[in-house]
């Protein structure tokens, strides 16, 4: 029975162990996080620290008048300048390192717990001193479970320091006490107690650091993941899989950021579909149709800058070019399109042409959806005018064509 159980203790604390051992960039980064926390409480307990030194130093020196003739007013005095020095030069050196870029925070935890082992241990040489006309362990039991909950200390550290210090006094403390030992009993049971006390303090500080930093860390990770998601889904709505050029609900947004608070653009919107498509299709079949669409879609894009190319819908395609420095860009880049599309001299399905675009473009004043929707209608009826007076061309709207009626029916 028993041994099971002692093999469950010892598996469960190594299980403990292996839980909150950290590799050497998380415990930097660990070391760096608690170092951040507990600054300002550090700061706090050095304040305290030096405003007890300074009432201190001035008792010693109203009760002596200033002539320190007595032996204790001496060391009292020595070991209140000691910890006033020692403290400010931590200090110093704490402001030394905060203005480096960036700020070594896992020293920071070096240094406070070089800090609190010398305050613990400059406690007890007090606390001794004090036995000799008074018999309480007042400074002792401060500072050990003040640096306990304050100061965070490797395990190993602070055992070490609680023990040394610990041991240190029960030795030590025959020697200054006036009373026999056997009159003292309570008190070495007392510092006994307080010494397990500050390391059971200092040890649960730890655990609860260590595991607030593990939940963190979890947290992060998962926001990174989900970020990295949303960032997925956001590009995965907004594309088009198969040429990487925006879609419709991309298109929407945009035209909807640019017109917000009532912003007037002088745009330019290019309607543009290849031509005889379904041909190509029924001819080279549909996976050379898409690398067709791939092709003309990345050339496209190249000459539309600085305008913007979307798919529309199927083979069609929709520049929107807004900030026009003059007006007739819209329509030039509509040629410079027709041209490059022609230039790629990808053959078509009738043998004697290449691969073709028909483009139909309108210029105008955008400054709300609703203009951009007029706007959208007029390239279209200028493409539907493009392709019925022999396509691979662009056409303005508003050119006059023999091949329109005034509704848009298609004449004679
Ligand atoms: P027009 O010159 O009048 O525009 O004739 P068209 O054949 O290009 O026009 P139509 O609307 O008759 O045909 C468009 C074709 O585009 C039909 C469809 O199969 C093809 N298409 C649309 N989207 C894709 C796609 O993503 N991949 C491929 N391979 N073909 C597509
Ligand atoms: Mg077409
Ligand atoms: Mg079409």
């Amino acid at each position: 029975m028993m041994p099971t159980k002692c093999q469950q203790l010892f598996k469960s604390l190594k299980d403990w162990q292996k839980r909150f051992s950290f590799s050497r960039e998380q415990e930097n980064r660990f070391l760096r996080t608690v170092a951040e926390q507990s600054d300002l409480f550090l700061r706090i307990l050095t304040g305290f620290i030096l405003i007890f030194q300074l009432y201190n130093i001035c008792y010693v020196l109203i009760y002596t008048d200033a002539r320190l003739h007595t032996v204790a007013s001496r060391v009292y005095m020595l070991m209140y300048l000691f910890m006033l020095i020692f403290t400010l030069a931590v200090l110093k050196l704490r402001s030394a390192w905060r203005q480096r870029a960036p700020i070594p925070w896992e020293r920071f935890t070096f240094l406070y717990s070089l800090y609190g082992g010398v305050l613990i241990f400059w406690s007890v040489c007090l606390t001794l001193y004090d036995q000799r006309v008074s018999d309480n362990l007042n400074v002792y039991l401060i500072v050990s479970l003040s640096t306990a909950g304050l100061i965070y200390m490797k395990p190993s550290f602070s055992i070490t320091v609680y023990m040394f210090s610990e041991i240190l006094l029960l030795i030590q403390l025959p020697y200054f006490q006036q009373g026999a030992i056997s009159e003292n009993y309570g008190k070495y049971v007392n510092s006994v107690c307080l010494a397990l006390v500050a390391c059971f303090i200092s040890l649960y500080r730890n655990y609860t650091l260590r595991q607030s930093f593990l939940n963190q860390e979890t947290i992060d990770q998962q926001r990174l993941e989900i970020e990295g998601q949303n960032k997925k889904l956001d590009y995965i709505a907004n594309h088009d899989a198969l040429t990487g050029l925006g879609n419709r609900y991309c298109l929407d947004h945009y035209v909807a950021d640019l017109v917000k608070n009532g912003a007037r653009h002088r745009a330019a919107v290019l309607m543009i579909d290849i031509d005889f498509f379904k041909q190509y299709n029924d001819t080279f079949g549909h996976l050379k149709g898409d690398q067709c669409l791939r092709k003309v879609a990345e050339t496209m894009e190249k000459l539309a800058v600085p305008g913007k190319l979307f798919r529309y819908g199927g083979e069609e395609f929709l520049c929107l070019m807004t900030d026009l420095a003059e007006w007739g860009d819209g329509y030039l880049t509509s040629i410079a399109l027709c041209w490059g599309v022609e230039g790629l001299e990808l053959p078509a399905a009738d043998t004697q042409k290449n691969v073709t675009v028909s483009v139909g473009c309108t210029e105008g004043i955008m400054a709300s959806q609703e203009d951009f929707m007029n706007l959208l209608n007029q390239a279209d009826k200028a493409l539907y005018t493009a392709k019925n007076t022999g396509r691979n061309r662009a056409v303005r709207y508003g050119d006059s064509s023999p091949f329109i009626e005034e509704d848009g029916a298609v004449g004679k």
